[in-house]
């Protein structure tokens, strides 16, 4: 039976030479690693929803990624975290945004959907449905992430906000070497069925309350076995005036482009024309899959059910 999974670890400005090889063996690793979680599953006869929160979790627990542990820090210095996930077999959905102190923020998107009667819960209510149903927590010295600190230090007392990765071409911003990203994942089970979720800490020095497109189902997130299943990254704002996920979808259903074509009208024209940086992992219920960027770089890889698998950070790589 044929299965596949992507997953990405965000995009922005990644390009040759900007990291250590030490670096690139941890990123190389922690995507690994969430590839074999989901695939472990999805070998099994698992769902698609179960395997993208499985490689989902496997990234928020690396403090290479801005997802979870390695949340990036708002502009009161805290991490405030928005989480989705989407089940394409029957247009559920759960999501989370502005929660603190919760280990997996994937996994209480995944609660929402499924235990909640509701699609969207944020902040302190968010946090007490994470309390009611048992989801683990973890205190606010797990996601103390010296770089990513670092990182907000850098910038607190300005008016900046950015990608964490995005390196030094905000006009005026400090230069600051930006390497993590938010993460998501995409699968398409034995079943046929597709998943797709995402999860991150959003953007360095964001406003307190703000929320991405991530969490958001549409713009960030969206999963429908008609179509397809999308995980977005990059510059929130952008993806969320642009329902880019959605919009995937529509150019699909009703004028029947094909994936890679309606990934990239999307990414590399609307976004484009708009000055939204970012990219997207997108799948479609045959199994098919598109990495479309317009950033320099996007942390990325794939799992097929042969067990075949890449990973690749820069412009065109091993796709
Ligand atoms: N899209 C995320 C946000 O705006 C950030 C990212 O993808 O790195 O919150």
């Amino acid at each position: 039976m044929s299965f596949s999974l992507i997953i990405h670890g965000g995009a922005g400005n990644i390009f040759p030479g900007m990291m250590t090889a030490e670096e690139e063996t941890l990123y190389k690793l922690g995507l690994e690693q969430a590839l074999q979680a989901g695939y472990r599953l999805l070998k099994s006869g698992g769902s698609a929803v179960d395997a993208v929160a499985s490689a989902i979790a496997s990234l928020e627990d690396d403090p290479m990624f801005n997802a979870g542990r390695g949340a990036v820090f708002t502009k009161k210095g805290i991490n405030e975290m928005d989480a989705a996930i989407m089940d394409g077999s029957n247009l559920a959905a759960g999501a989370v945004a502005g929660v603190r102190n919760v280990k997996n923020p994937i996994k209480l998107a995944r609660e929402v959907m499924l235990h909640s009667g509701h699609v969207f819960l944020s902040g302190a209510g968010a946090g007490e449905f994470a309390l009611n149903r048992g989801i683990e927590l973890a205190p606010d010295e797990y996601f103390l992430n010296k770089a990513r600190y670092e990182q907000w230090l850098e910038i607190r007392d300005s008016d900046y906000y950015q990608l964490d990765h995005k390196a030094d071409n905000l006009k005026g911003a400090p230069k600051t070497d930006y390497k993590f990203g938010t993460v998501g994942a995409v699968a398409c089970d034995q079943n046929g069925n597709l998943a797709a979720g995402t999860s991150t800490g959003g953007m360095t020095n964001k406003q307190y309350g703000r929320i991405g497109d991530s969490p958001v189902i549409g713009a960030g997130t969206y999963a429908n076995n008609t179509t397809c299943g999308i995980s977005c990254t990059g510059h929130g704002e952008f993806f969320l005036r642009r329902v880019v996920a959605h919009d995937i979808s529509c150019l699909m259903e009703y004028r029947g482009l094909s994936l890679k074509e309606a990934c990239n009208i999307v990414v590399k024209g609307k976004l484009v024309e708009m000055g939204g940086e970012g990219g997207l992992i997108a799948m479609n219920a045959k199994g098919n899959h598109d990495f479309c960027f317009n950033s320099t770089g996007m942390y990325r890889g794939f799992i097929d059910a042969s067990g075949k698998w890449m990973t690749a950070f820069y412009g065109v790589e091993n796709e």
